[in-house]
């Protein structure tokens, strides 16, 4: 406790702080901390996760995601954790970011269901640069909002069952997680339509 109150924050604040409070003849915490924080510049990748109409989670789960930061367990194995690094669903590859998302078997079938219901042709991805550089583009067809929304929703419920495995060695399977992740994507359109960038999705994803 000492140490803290002798920190460098408490005894001696940033001259920007004294100077705000200066002005305003009062202090807030709110621009206190804007000024104290340190702030990294925006990431290019943000504006694929961060999207005015993104559901929080599945957002908040790619970013995650895209940082590679996931616990899976070649991770954990890597770490020394006495683990075994095979994948919680197929118990046959190690269970990496790129394999979980992209060529499990569960993953397979939600992106095959999902190629189906885009009007344009969808690449099969092999790895997570692929993906992100198919995230970063977009057609009239398969705009990216809809890319996002898409995307977002696999990577969120694929994570999901990995856990429920892990946890409960239970697996739904893929073919109703899909329809989940389908009614997912409607509604969230349908809530959204009245917005410039949701107006014409209902048309690009075939129901
Ligand atoms: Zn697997």
């Amino acid at each position: 406790m000492v140490n803290r109150l002798n920190s460098s924050y408490f005894v001696r604040p940033p001259a920007m702080v004294v100077s705000i409070s200066v002005i305003n003849h009062s202090f807030s915490s709110a621009k206190t901390w804007e000024v104290l924080r340190p702030r990294a510049p925006p990431q290019a990748f943000a504006k694929f996760i961060w999207f005015s109409g993104a559901t929080p989670k599945p957002a908040f789960h790619m970013w995650v995601t895209n940082l590679n930061r996931l616990p899976t367990r070649s991770r954990l194995a890597a770490w020394e954790m006495q683990i075994t690094p095979v994948c919680c669903i197929c118990s046959s590859h190690p269970e990496t970011r790129d394999h979980l998302m992209l060529s499990c078997f569960y993953a397979e079938v939600l992106w095959f269901k999902s190629r189906r219901r885009f009007r344009d042709t969808v690449p099969v991805f092999t790895n997570w640069p692929e993906l992100v550089l198919w995230l970063s583009s977009s057609s009239p067809a398969t705009p990216s909002h809809l890319r996002t929304m898409v995307i977002q929703a696999l990577i969120y419920n694929i994570w999901k069952q990995r856990n429920n495995m892990l946890h409960n060695q239970a697996l739904t399977p893929p073919l109703v997680t899909f329809r989940e992740i389908n009614r997912h994507i409607i509604s969230s359109i349908y809530a959204w339509r009245k917005r410039k960038h949701f107006s014409n999705l209902m048309a690009r994803w075939l129901i």
